[in-house]
């Protein structure tokens, strides 16, 4: 493989405007042509990752193959490309100024004073390189976090204006993601936000070579002159990226701008192949046409913020396209729900999914939500704190253990159903210590788990401290509860179901972080499927079981 070539996406004028999904669609784009690709976050917040941020403050944890606790733009780019991230796809302020100062300390320095330049963005630059260094890539993509002009973002910019001057610009280009706002009163689009924010960019030494902005309407010629004219940019390079109705769009839109032509232009590649997106288009038609409509109950308590579940909303987004469905989520904030007002929730909703979490507020709504989609045959599917919950709903109402509890929430209960596992006791840290990344799991022939993945030996990854307590096992499975997959090295107790139940499954992992387009995950698929069987069977909205 001849040399790495690096994009770097940078975001101006304000935040939110999707670096992240460019990035991943041009990422897709030129995978199609051939290419292998990753994408990598340059986060700017101090924290050594996101794993001890409260997800109101940055939406979802998203766990990689190998353990790390990254951003949710890393859903993204697996998502779209099929293909792993891992830790290095991931660094943030925080993780590059606690390896220098480990170095510090460790006399890697010894005699000189330690410095943003070179040393801070020395390890930013070694980041970004150790990427095309395995030799696995033709392209690496970086995302720089926050917008041009933020004081935190310098030292990344700086290393970026460094990286191209060392690689040169046949090897490195910048992509800056910019508003072109649209005011009402002038009947206008304006170009003047994208002008300073480029002006700004140059100004810490750094030139785009291609413009990506967004837009709520088609872009002029003469406003793509303008930009081009001001931008100092080629007018090929000004590419519209309009707001689209699905993010899984927007490949084929900035395909239709030629965002990956220019790309290849500027580094002089040729298409390895035809580009290939059929498989993608398929997934397209079938998410724009669905001959079937479901509503999901998405009960968590971090409700308010959509990012919060995020994969788990586009994971129903896949899953919903492999059935021809409409998947509608209903948000509902657990602490609302008891057992009084449930059936006035739950009760007409088509399926109900109990989102992860940690701590007490909630629970105990989550517990109510699951005894009455439980005894209502309404299919139900828990994701590690959910599944947690069902385990103790079980012990409550049918053990008849009611004073039963996750030792996290009630460490004193008489009856520990869930508790935590043996290896985190000796445990203080918190970030980075849960048992992170993928794990094996074997799973019980004929079970729904099994059904719907068609294998008995499946890997998920995991985000947890607690687990199933396991002294309880057999009377779980003598009352109903079965236990449908393992972990085969310590027996910690990976899926339960319910024998007596249309479709009851509750797994300690998260199988969200690995549905993909291409690759919708099976047990969303079983559960949209069961709720599309059961929209078509209930009758007066509910099932006595
Ligand atoms: N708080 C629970 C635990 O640590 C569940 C975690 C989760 O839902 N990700 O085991």
């Amino acid at each position: 493989m001849g040399s790495t070539k690096y994009v770097f996406v940078t975001g101006g004028v304000t935040s939110s405007l999707g670096k992240g999904i460019v990035s991943a669609s041009l990422a897709k784009l030129l995978q199609a042509r051939g290419f292998s690709v990753t994408i990598q976050k340059l986060d700017p917040y101090i924290n050594v990752d996101p794993g001890t941020l409260n997800p109101y403050e940055h939406g979802e944890c998203y766990v990689t193959e190998d353990g790390a606790e990254t951003d949710l733009d890393l859903g993204h780019y697996e998502r779209f490309l099929n293909v792993p991230t891992s830790q290095s796809n991931n660094v943030t302020t925080g993780r590059i100024y606690y390896r220098v100062i480990q170095k510090e300390r460790e006399g890697a320095f010894l005699g000189k004073t330690v410095q943003v330049i070179p040393h801070i963005t020395d390890e930013i630059k070694r980041s970004v390189k150790t990427l095309g260094e395995t030799g696995k890539y033709d392209i690496v993509i970086t995302e720089v976090g926050g917008s041009v002009g933020d004081i935190e973002s310098l030292p990344f910019i700086e290393s970026v204006r460094q990286l191209i001057w060392e690689l040169g610009k046949e090897n490195a280009i910048v992509i800056h993601l910019t508003l072109v706002p649209y005011l009402k009163s002038a009947g206008e689009l304006k170009t003047k936000p994208t002008q300073h924010s480029v002006k700004m960019l140059s100004e810490s030494g750094v030139q785009p070579d291609i413009l990506v902005c967004r837009t709520e309407y088609p872009l002029t010629d003469e406003l793509r002159k303008k930009m081009a004219l001001f931008c100092n940019v080629d007018i090929r390079s000004v590419i519209e990226s309009i707001d689209a109705e699905s993010i899984y769009e927007v490949p084929l839109l900035m395909q239709k701008e030629g965002l990956d032509e220019r790309v290849m232009d500027l580094f002089k590649l040729q298409s390895k192949q035809t580009c290939d997106l059929e498989e993608w288009k398929e997934f397209l038609t079938r998410l724009k046409n669905p001959t079937d409509e479901v509503t999901i109950g998405l009960v968590g308590k971090y409700v308010e913020l959509k990012d919060a579940y995020k994969s788990i909303v586009e994971a129903f987004i896949h899953a919903g396209a492999k059935n021809t469905c409409k998947v509608n989520l209903k948000w509902i904030q657990s602490e609302t729900i008891n057992n009084d007002n449930a059936s006035n929730v739950l009760s007409k909703l088509d399926g109900v999914l109990v989102a992860p979490g940690f701590g007490e507020r909630g629970v105990e709504g989550k517990i109510a939500a699951i005894k009455y989609v439980r005894e209502h045959g309404i299919p139900f599917f828990g994701i590690c704190l959910g599944m947690q919950c069902a385990v103790v709903e079980f012990a409550r109402n049918v053990l008849k253990y009611e004073k039963a509890a996750s030792t996290e929430l009630y460490p004193h209960t008489p009856h520990p159903v869930i508790d935590m596992m043996a290896e985190q006791k000796a445990i203080t840290i918190k970030g980075g210590t849960m048992r992170l990344g993928a794990y094996e799991c074997n799973l019980k022939p004929g079970t729904l788990a099994n059904q719907a993945y068609g294998t008995t030996k499946i890997s998920e990854r995991h985000r947890h401290r607690y687990e199933f307590n396991n002294k309880y096992m057999n009377e779980f499975e003598a009352a109903g509860m079965q236990i449908s997959g393992v972990n085969p090295d310590g027996g910690l107790v990976e899926v339960v179901e319910l024998k007596s139940h249309p479709w009851f499954v509750g797994a300690q992992f998260h199988p969200e972080l690995k549905s993909t387009v291409l690759k919708p995950h099976p047990l969303f698929v079983g559960f949209v499927n069961a709720a599309i069987e059961y929209s078509k069977h209930k009758v007066n909205n509910s099932i006595e079981v």
